[in-house]
């Protein structure tokens, strides 16, 4: 009987396999398809080309890059301006969120290559979302809030499984899950921990509140804010002492202060 549980689970692995398989062989075949297509138009044009068509693409490569210049400084405006003010005239909120979602592409890889620090652009990031999400004048009832935190605020030794609900907490006050716990209950708001990204963007989409207050480091923070776009996010982000997703911290504090502006209080 066991036998042929497992000669069933085998055979159902190299099937799953053979799917997967057929499905790259089909996607790089067709990718294959599509440059071959490609280089026969290029072909064809470089064939029947004059100077005169040179020049035209040269015009159009040129006219393409103005407008992205001139996308990238409203864009750098925009954000600049909401980020000394802090804040934003809701009429105008549209372009410094528009410009914030199209620089972010740019701004990362340059960081990249000119090895800046990319945690001070995701925190520059987080904190011009934060900007933008409270000029929103976002006011919530309690229902409608999701406290959203990482999995490593809970204490390293602790056994207690908050993850599947984080009423489970004794409130020993080894870590700070305890007294964010008193928080959420004191004001109502619903409070969940989420061991990774993808689980925190579920718990999102399937709680579907009014307003996020996520704590998070900043690449995770920069990552599901942009995930996340049709919900708002206020990010607070973690403090590490004993390094990255270990016994990290948060200052209780900062998340009351957020909650009072949100629900008003
Ligand atoms: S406060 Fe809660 S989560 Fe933290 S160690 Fe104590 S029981 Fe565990």
């Amino acid at each position: 009987m066991c036998r042929a549980i497992l000669w069933d689970i085998k055979l159902l692995k190299v099937k799953n396999l053979n799917k997967s398989f057929k499905a790259f062989l089909l996607l790089t075949g067709l990718s294959i398809c599509i440059m071959l297509s490609a280089l026969a138009v290029l072909s064809q044009l470089y064939r029947y080309s004059t100077k005169n068509a040179y020049e035209l693409i040269l015009l159009i490569l040129m006219m393409l890059t103005i407008i992205i210049i001139m996308l990238t400084a409203v864009s750098t405006i925009a954000v600049y301006y909401a980020y000394s003010k802090g804040r934003v005239g809701k009429a105008f909120l549209w372009l410094p969120r528009t410009g914030l979602r199209l620089l972010l592409p740019f701004i990362m890889p340059t960081a990249k290559l000119l090895s800046f620090d990319k945690e001070d652009v995701r925190r520059f990031y987080i904190d011009v979302n934060n900007i933008l999400v409270r000029s929103g004048n976002i006011s919530c009832e309690p229902k409608d809030v999701l406290l959203l935190l990482p999995h490593c605020l809970q204490h390293s030794g602790c056994w207690y499984k908050i993850t599947s609900d984080i009423r489970n907490c004794r409130k020993c006050g080894k870590c700070c899950i305890g007294e964010i716990l008193e928080v959420a209950e004191g004001n109502g708001i619903n409070a969940a921990v989420a061991t990774g990204g993808t689980i925190a963007r579920n718990i999102i989409f399937s709680s579907k509140p009014k307003l996020v207050l996520s704590v998070a480091c900043e690449r995770d923070l920069a990552s599901g804010i942009a995930d996340v776009k049709k919900f708002p996010v206020l990010g607070i982000i973690n403090e590490r002492p004993n390094g990255p997703c270990n016994n990290t911290v948060v200052d209780v504090d900062k998340i009351k202060e957020q909650l009072e502006e949100v629900l008003g209080n």
